[in-house]
């Protein structure tokens, strides 16, 4: 077997280990970003959040980014029959980025791991990781490439940042079910040259099925978008079958769309993505941390996946720098604990989405301009700003304001 040696891995080229890598590779280390796929390749994912634009920024992504062209995205809007609600980024709470892009992911991520190579990184692509031994100084990590040769590596700690390959996870037994209902979604590419001004930049989200369902369409800069329902499995595997015929008669009639779709080419039949929600018990351990998607990955409704991807890239980036000049990190409170008070933030948001909850509150007549700018913040991603009073009291927060908000709303005298 050939043999390597290398100060750390990082499973995965996603945003999550291209921002991971970047960091280490900038403080000196000698970086192995090993990536199963040939780049470019399709991932779903599109819609950026402001937040996601410090991640890039503080690893020099963001030149490289900004050269390709990508559309620009301010805001975001909700529809649910006639009730339309709109959010401006640069109306949040937060002092933060007000705009980011909508991307076509198979650009964006080979963007990214480009310019990491360029900064010193080494990307092998086509190698996949098959096995990992960890301990608490000296790592094992066993690949393979496209000829089956296979290489062994020795590091001083991995970064698993392998999506939905899961590969510490599934290895050493991190896989802990999720507490939502199974939902699914299926999307395509579509052509989009109805698209009015108002549809020109921003992500559109209808909501339909009573909360249950709904449709995102994410224009990109060349004029087509990317379309797709999400609900629960079963309906959405019914939409998907037969070359997702209900799927594709869905966006052509869908009446909020306004005929939209209705006469536009696909740019490639529908895709399925089943039980997209994915949790890990415990996201570190000797030797290794786990990123992205690798820790968990709740719900597309408000495109949190990226930049937790990336947050989550940097975060465990600057400690492994810290341990590796020989500092003890507490990484339960320095990194897990942290990083899931952030996902948790979401989380109530998605709850409170699919119980209707926060749906009241998006879509009522009455909401304060504070409290929309506290949510605005939370859909740009600035989950961590404790400043927000939205991000510290997230769940009763939503709880309580749809609780007065259905009061007021049936009895408008109170
Ligand atoms: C339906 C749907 C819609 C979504 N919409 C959005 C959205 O609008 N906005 C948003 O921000 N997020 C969205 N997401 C989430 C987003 O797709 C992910 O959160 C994001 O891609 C995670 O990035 P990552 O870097 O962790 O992983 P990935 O981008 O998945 O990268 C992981 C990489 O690891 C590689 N890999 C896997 N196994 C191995 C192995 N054994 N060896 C070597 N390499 C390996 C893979 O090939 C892959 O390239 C959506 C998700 C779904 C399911």
């Amino acid at each position: 077997m050939n043999k390597e040696e290398v100060d750390v891995v990082v499973i995965g080229a996603g945003p999550s280990g291209s921002v991971a890598s970047a960091w280490l590779n900038k403080q000196g280390y000698k970086v192995l970003v090993l990536e199963k796929i040939k780049f470019p390749r399709f991932v779903i994912g599109e819609s950026l959040l402001p937040h996601c634009m410090d991640h890039l920024e503080a690893v020099g992504f963001l030149d490289a980014v900004k050269k390709h062209g990508f559309q620009l995205k301010t805001g975001a809007a909700f529809y649910k029959g006639d009730h339309r609600t709109d959010f401006l980024f640069k109306d949040q709470h937060s002092k933060g980025w007000t705009w980011t892009w909508q991307v076509k992911r198979a650009d964006f991520d080979h963007i990214l791991i480009k310019t990491a190579e360029e900064q010193g990184v080494t990307v092998k692509f086509e190698c996949e990781v098959k096995k990992v031994e960890c301990s608490t100084d000296k790592q094992l990590v066993v690949y393979s490439d496209v000829n089956g040769n296979e290489t062994e590596v020795t590091a001083k700690f991995i970064i698993d940042a392998s999506g939905y390959g899961r590969v510490l996870p599934r290895l050493f037994n991190l896989e802990e079910p999720v507490k939502t209902p199974s939902r699914s979604a299926v999307f395509c590419h579509i052509h989009d040259n109805k698209r009015t001004s108002q549809a020109g930049e921003n992500i559109f989200i209808h909501s339909f099925n009573d909360n249950k369902a709904w449709i995102w369409a994410i224009p990109f800069s060349d004029r087509t978008t990317s379309v797709g329902v999400v609900s629960e499995t079963e309906l959405v595997t019914d939409m998907a079958a037969n070359g997702g015929e209900k799927f594709i008669a869905h966006i052509r009639n869908f009446q909020d769309l306004n005929g939209r779709f209705a006469e536009e080419k696909l740019l490639f039949e529908p895709r399925l993505i089943q039980g997209y929600a994915v949790r890990s018990k415990q996201l570190f351990g000797n030797g290794y941390v786990l990123c992205g998607n690798s820790t968990e990955f709740l719900d597309p409704i408000f495109s949190s996946g990226v930049t937790l991807a990336t947050g989550s890239g940097l975060m465990a980036a600057k400690l492994a720098d810290r341990k590796l000049k020989g500092e003890e990190i507490n990484w339960q409170t320095e990194y897990e604990d942290i990083l899931r008070k952030g996902i948790d933030v979401f989380r109530s948001f998605v709850l409170g989405w699919y119980n209707g909850d926060l749906q009241t509150i998006l879509f009522s007549k009455t909401i304060d301009p504070n409290f929309k700018r506290q949510i605005c913040s939370v859909l740009a991603g600035y989950v961590w700003d404790e400043t927000n009073p939205i991000v510290k009291k997230h769940e009763a927060a939503i709880k309580s304001l749809a609780k007065v908000i259905r009061m007021m709303e049936s009895n408008p005298s109170t």
